[in-house]
């Protein structure tokens, strides 16, 4: 399996530390409001990452941080006259939801910052008994110069930086020792969320948030370190920099990146302004939808402009795999005896055949983009191989082909029986609320349906619905 690692700028062939083990860390959202879908971009990427791991017989240690400490996160607490810790909780609770939505599994672990302080306070110290840390008036800055490797994901000079940072002066500054240290630890201002430590009552700086909790769920070391490029300077690199610096160990072997969701070719941002929250697109599209198109739609490293063409068109390919394994189920559900004809054994070995090239695909650092278009000449050899007098034993085998692989990618393709049972009990509903003449709550009942998606239609053999 070969992984782009962006500490050599190439793709390298994937040696995991333990054998049959994968420790993954991916840098998570701060919360402090609903995520858009460019941070969901990386969710659903490297949820993917993780799923072909597993499909391949590793064991995944996955870490994904909440960022539940940052200016703006308090910001926001300030504005809406609540503490912090309401405010990251409120959107923990909504990232949490719309992961699930995105069917991202659940991490072994998401720590949040506030719980870890210790473990910071702790490595701050150790940088400082080890000459990389130093502490002025209450803050503690990182010594960047003391770490030689400085540099070494970004590939920036680190007298470049210099040069760089001696013209834009940053306010409070004066007191570091080089423009180029950052801050490890701060003190609290008026109102701030803080902590005890023995420099001040305050609160930690970002990058040493993830360098801790790193540690601490996956060790010193780790296979693969994850998170969207904008990360890679100066975010990563301080992260290189406090862990090798306070472990005296390489921190991660492979650093994975994903270009940007941008619209109109310009990366959406919540600064910016100019982005949509995977809830929005949630109203108008199913969820598996902006899945699938995450992962057809470009390579993970390449940029991906978000627009309603591209979204239609994963809607009507994700639809043709849909109607093509549903039509699966259909024959198997006649439940036709018998051997695997020759043709069906044919047909069986060519998806296999298939199936190496999905694997292919992947293997080449996470193709997704090829291995859906081996998902689509699957579809396309059923679809014309099979028919409602295929043998049951034959098209069980090719609809367990397919549905690994969907799987892999974590893209649902059947219709979820628990969802299907709600929609029949709110049509039941609403013909009850006919039956009284309450055409009012009969209509509200079809309005909730439609916002879910479902089509209403009454015939005369009873309402039929279907999917939007
Ligand atoms: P943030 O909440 O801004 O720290 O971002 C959380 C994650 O989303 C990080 O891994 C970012 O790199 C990633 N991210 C933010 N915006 C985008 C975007 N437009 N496209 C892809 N990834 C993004
Ligand atoms: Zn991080």
């Amino acid at each position: 399996m070969k992984i782009f690692n962006t500490l050599t700028r190439q793709k390298e062939e994937f040696v995991p530390i333990e054998d049959g083990k994968v420790r993954m860390y991916v840098c998570g959202p701060t919360v402090y409001n609903y995520i858009h879908i460019g941070n969901a971009r990386p969710m659903i990427i490297f949820d993917t990452v993780r799923r072909y791991f597993e499909y391949k017989g590793f064991e995944v240690n996955y870490v994904s941080n909440f960022t539940d400490v940052d200016d703006k996160i308090i910001k926001k607490a300030i504005e809406e006259g609540v503490s912090s810790e309401t405010i990251s909780e409120r959107y923990i609770q909504a990232v949490r939801e719309d992961m699930e939505a995105l069917n991202i599994k659940q991490a072994t672990k998401n720590p949040k910052a506030t719980e870890e302080i210790d473990g910071m306070i702790a490595m701050i110290d150790e940088l400082i008994k080890k000459g990389h840390a130093y502490e002025k008036n209450g803050t503690v800055y990182f010594r960047t110069r003391s770490f030689s490797g400085y540099g070494k994901l970004s590939k920036k000079n680190i007298d470049d930086l210099e040069s760089g940072h001696r013209e834009i002066k940053v306010a409070g500054e004066e007191e570091k020792e080089d423009a180029l240290d950052f801050v490890l630890w701060k003190p609290k201002k008026e109102g701030e969320p803080a902590w005890e430590s023995p420099w001040s009552d305050g609160r930690p700086g970002w990058h040493i948030e993830c360098s801790v909790m790193s540690k601490k769920y996956l060790g010193d070391q780790i296979d693969i370190h994850a998170g969207g490029e904008d990360l890679i300077f100066p975010h990563h690199e301080n992260e290189i920099a406090q862990s090798e610096a306070a472990n005296g160990k390489d921190f991660a072997k492979y650093w994975m990146h994903n270009g940007f969701l941008n619209i109109n070719n310009k990366k959406m941002s919540k600064s910016e302004g100019n982005f949509f929250t995977v809830r929005e697109i949630g109203e108008k599209y199913p969820y598996e939808v902006l899945r699938f198109f995450m992962l057809s739609g470009a390579h993970y490293r390449m940029p991906l402009n978000f627009s309603q063409d591209l979204m239609e068109a994963a809607k009507n390919g994700l639809e043709r795999i849909c109607v093509a394994v549903e039509r699966l189920s259909d024959i198997i559900a006649k439940g036709n005896s018998g051997d695997i004809s020759e043709e069906e054994k044919k047909t069986l070995e060519e998806l296999e055949q298939l199936n190496q090239r999905f694997d292919m695909a992947m293997e080449d650092d996470f193709n997704t983009a090829d291995a859906v278009s081996v998902i689509f000449e699957m579809v396309k050899l059923v679809n014309v191989k099979f028919d409602m007098n295929s043998h049951e034993v034959a098209v069980k085998k090719a609809k367990e082909i397919i549905d690994t692989l969907t799987e892999v990618l974590g893209v649902k393709t059947q219709k979820e029986d628990i969802l299907d049972e709600e929609i029949e009990q709110l049509i039941e509903q609403r013909q009850e609320a006919r039956k009284a003449k309450d055409f009012a709550k009969a209509d509200e009942i079809r309005d909730i349906l439609l916002e879910k998606g479902i089509v209403l239609k009454d015939t005369r053999e009873g309402v039929k619905w279907t999917r939007a």
